[in-house]
């Protein structure tokens, strides 16, 4: 089994709504097993600042896909949920990113594992140290970076509503 962690964010409409939406349907994916979540976070923008709040959250799933379908798959689910591409980091309804694939190094035109920019971005750092600790990152400056809401599990995060 391949263990990779993904991260998801929006700052669109109903932003947990997409979230809970993005996890269901990665979850409802037959080769996908989503085990845990971390917390749910509102974290300021940053690079493009005229923005709404972003909400962030990480996942980490174990799948038997390779890192380039699961990338179509997290694409796919963009797609569904009507990310558009606009400005460059700019606002959107749904961004899924796949931090890491194993302890899997890659670079080719439309993948790059570990993903390229999470070392400086804290909106990614601190869920994914939240769901393992062990991750031997430096500690991310939490400014602008504030927990709204813990679940215990998967389930009871897609349950709500
Ligand atoms: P950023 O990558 O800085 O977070 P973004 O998520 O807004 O910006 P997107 O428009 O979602 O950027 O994706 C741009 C391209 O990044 C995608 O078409 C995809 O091929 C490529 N890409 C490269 N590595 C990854 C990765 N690890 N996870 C997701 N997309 C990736
Ligand atoms: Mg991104
Ligand atoms: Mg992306």
């Amino acid at each position: 089994m391949n263990k990779s962690y993904v991260s998801l964010g929006s700052n669109m409409g109903d932003r947990v709504g997409m979230l809970r939406e993005a996890i269901r349907l990665l979850k409802k994916h037959p080769a996908i097993d989503v085990l845990k979540i971390s917390s749910l976070y509102e974290t300021d923008p940053v690079g493009f600042t005229e923005q709404d709040a972003f909400m962030n959250m990480v996942v980490y799933l174990q799948t038997n896909l390779s890192a380039f379908k699961l990338l179509e798959i997290c694409q796919d689910i963009e797609r569904k949920l009507d990310r558009k591409r606009e400005i460059r980091w700019g606002p959107r309804t749904i961004d899924l990113d796949i931090l890491l694939y194993n302890q899997d190094v890659l670079e080719t035109e439309n993948l790059v594992i570990p993903h390229p920019r999470m070392h400086e971005r804290a909106f990614v750092l601190v869920p994914l140290l939240e769901l393992d600790p062990g991750q031997d990152f430096v500690e991310p400056q939490r400014e602008g970076i504030e927990i709204w809401k813990t679940y215990n599990s998967v389930e009871s995060f897609l349950l709500e509503e």
